[in-house]
């Protein structure tokens, strides 16, 4: 399938507009995937016109990590950890995503200056054991590029983990390269992958085989969103953390979806998610069970759902997640 065939559901207005206000991107494995599956694959990355309709809630910066960013690029949440957003691009282009107008042409990689700010923090706050990379998607970044990053850190002891948000192992497996790994190790730290997935048809072949190799040198994690049209049923939620367990990767957390903009179609409620969630709860073993959490308003962090108090409900609600 042609990029051109993926967008020609689209009316032109619709779809100049749609390509104006977000990024696309699709890699060959993606493709394979949804050529040979169902419908869920596709609606997680081809453009939608329901994209255009973005209710007043919707914010360019739902989960508030401006506000928790002592430096560009840095996101210091939680004590013992930060976040850091060493790459803007990614390698394909979610529609759902929280981060959907800060990446791609719009974002902005780290610059020299930056790069070296950032370390200093690190080095400076003996709290932080844990730097958990992201951005966009850090697996996008060249070897070179990741060992300016992360090559200083060696330096750093009180950081004991690289931990890696990526989504790249599964939708462009071909983009893992030794090279990259060997810096990853080279840090000399212990590493965690935190792999995005939602929905079971997305491990190809190709994305086993890595899979298979990251097993060898690191902990395997995943993190999915709870997609209306994608996963919102125990079935699909079911065979996706089999799907995990199988690859020995552990399912950790389950998202309810931001207030990014223009994801209303993607939206379900609480009430729905908490009923997803029990289900699942029902059929599956303790250790396949991800949590399923949800973001607070300005910047509270993640939650799980089930635990959430009436003023927290509140908030979500006043935000227009009810
Ligand atoms: C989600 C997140 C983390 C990671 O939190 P864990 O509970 O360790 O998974 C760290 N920093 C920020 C800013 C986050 O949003
Ligand atoms: S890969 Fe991650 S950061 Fe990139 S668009 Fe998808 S959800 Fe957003």
């Amino acid at each position: 399938m042609k990029t051109e065939t993926l967008l020609a559901h689209l009316p032109a207005q619709s779809r100049k507009a749609l390509l104006k206000n977000y990024q696309f991107a699709m890699t060959d494995t993606m493709r394979q995937a949804f050529s040979q599956s169902e419908q869920g694959i596709g609606a997680q990355f081809i453009p939608d016109v329901r994209e255009l309709n973005i209710l007043p809630q919707e914010l360019s910066d739902p989960i508030a990590d401006d506000p928790f960013s002592p430096l560009p690029f840095l996101v210091h949440r939680y004590h013992n950890r930060v976040l850091w957003k060493i790459a803007p691009t990614c390698a394909v282009y979610c529609r759902f995503c929280f981060r959907k107008e800060h990446i791609g042409r719009k974002g902005e990689h780290p610059q020299t200056v930056d790069i070296q700010a950032a370390l200093a923090y690190i080095a400076a706050h003996p709290q932080i054991e844990e730097v958990i990379l992201s951005g966009g998607d850090p697996m996008t970044l060249s070897a070179p590029r990741l060992a300016a990053f992360l090559l200083p850190l060696r330096e750093i002891g009180h950081v004991q983990r690289i931990r890696l948000h990526t989504r790249v192992p599964v939708v462009a497996p071909d983009d893992v390269r030794e090279d990259y790994l060997q810096v990853l190790r080279d840090s000399g730290k212990q590493l965690a992958f935190v792999i995005h997935v939602n929905h079971a048809a997305e491990f190809t072949a190709a994305a086993d085989a890595v899979i298979a190799r990251l097993q060898h040198e690191a902990l395997l994690l995943s993190q999915s969103v709870l997609l209306k049209g994608v996963n919102d049923s125990v079935e699909i939620l079911k065979s996706l953390t089999d799907a995990l367990l199988v690859r020995r990767i552990r399912p950790y957390y389950l998202h309810h979806l931001d207030m990014a903009r223009g994801t209303s179609h993607f939206r379900l409620s609480l009430d729905e998610g908490i009923a997803l969630y029990q289900d699942l709860r029902a059929l599956v073993s303790g250790i396949a069970l991800p949590n399923y959490v949800v973001e607070l308003p300005n910047g509270g962090g993640k939650t799980p759902v089930l635990q959430l108090n009436e003023v927290q409900r509140a908030a979500l609600a006043a935000m227009g997640i009810v």
